[in-house]
């Protein structure tokens, strides 16, 4: 597959200075600051993907009565660059998340596209802004693909037939500027991220408007995420936060891990299965199950789970140490980060940053 379209370049007139960037890069923070230049691509039914451009990054024009506004048709991704150590830069599986955003654009009934293009899309920004991609260890540029329904009308009857897909750029820091510390999770009764034949399986932004309530109640009760359970029974731990979580049993030689599978209100994380991978390279036998609220109180109980982390492209892993319910509570290991999700994390990060051999062909070379 070759790319489908030419992109028409205009590149800014007033690009950061060499000192604003500077100053930007020495502490970027997560999502505050935009590289100079964005990705539009345009969608109508009779066209198809067309109109693709490189342009300075700034506002865009909407009509008050485009669809994204009242009706919420849109979808996102996720994914970094990350700094070689001879300079370089590369990307980390990005056909991944271009398979992912066309499973996302069927359910939400939005235009897939060739994943060819969203790659080229990707890399042709990161291939101009490249000096945006910090040296900083454990910085990254964080690439932001995202689409949304700019059909003009209130109508629903008739689906949305024009879109927008764009990508922007924003530098990264490090996730936990002072140091890795396990967070405290809140078990959410009261609300449910996503039920089975709903939305949960796709990137897709009403699916965090919908868990905002229960972040909130979270940091309420005084822990930092939120654990999503299944709207079913609600027993069943699906995801925390924004990430896949992973449970470490035993430990050393004998250690396993086990993952919630992926049963439709889940979001199949590239981190999430890129851990899957590695973990039994690594000596951890891995494998996707499902694990009730009282299975993971009585197995910290009796030790046989031994550490916890969620994991997602943002934070690589971040290790829970206590949880917190209506009615229960329990602590994690010694509330230290684990020695497994460690390992996990080091040997990820040293693939993603080119200081260890990536036997998988994961990396995608830029510049
Ligand atoms: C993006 C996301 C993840 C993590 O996916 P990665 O591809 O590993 O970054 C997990 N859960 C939800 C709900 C997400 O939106």
């Amino acid at each position: 597959m070759s790319s489908t379209l030419d992109f028409e370049i205009t590149l800014t007139e007033r690009p950061a200075t060499a000192d604003e960037r500077a100053r930007i890069l020495a502490d970027p923070g997560f999502g505050r600051h935009f590289t100079d230049h964005m990705i539009t691509i345009r969608y109508s039914a009779d066209r198809g993907w067309h109109d693709a451009r490189l342009e300075p990054y700034g506002p865009i024009p909407m009509d008050p009565a485009s669809q994204v506004f009242h009706y919420a048709q849109e979808l996102f991704e996720g994914l970094k660059a990350y700094r070689q150590p001879d300079g370089s830069v590369v990307t980390f599986r990005p056909f991944m998340n271009a398979a992912r955003m066309n499973r996302t654009a069927r359910r939400m009934a939005m235009p897939e596209m060739p994943e060819q293009l969203f790659v080229d899309a990707v890399e042709l920004l990161v291939r101009t802004d490249h000096a945006w991609v910090p040296d900083a260890e454990g910085h990254s540029l964080y690439l932001r693909p995202f689409m949304f329904a700019t059909t003009r009308g209130l109508g629903v009857n008739s689906p949305a037939d024009e879109f927008l897909f764009m990508v922007i750029a924003s530098p990264s820091g490090l996730y936990y500027p002072r140091g890795i510390k396990p967070v405290s999770v809140w078990l959410s009764q009261d609300y449910t991220r996503a039920a089975p034949g709903g939305t949960g399986e796709a990137k897709f932004g009403g699916n965090y408007a919908a868990s905002f309530a229960g972040q909130a109640e979270a940091v309420a009760a005084g822990c930092d995420q939120v654990v999503w359970l299944d709207a079913v029974e609600h027993r069943w731990v699906e995801e925390v936060g924004s990430m896949n979580l992973m449970f470490v049993y035993g430990s050393g030689a004998r250690a396993r891990m086990l993952t919630p599978a992926l049963t439709g209100t889940l979001l199949a994380g590239v981190t999430r299965d890129s851990m899957l991978t590695l973990a039994p390279d690594l000596g951890i036998a891995a494998e996707e199950g499902k694990i009730s609220i009282e299975e993971w109180q009585s197995g910290c109980a009796s030790g046989e789970i031994t550490e916890v982390f969620g994991c997602g492209t943002a934070a690589i892993i971040s290790p829970v140490g206590h949880v917190k319910g209506n009615d229960r509570e329990w602590t994690i290991g010694d509330g230290e980060p684990g020695e497994i999700s460690m390992r996990l994390r080091e040997e990820l990060i040293g693939i993603q940053y080119g200081t260890r051999p990536d036997p998988y062909g994961w990396v995608h070379k830029i510049v």
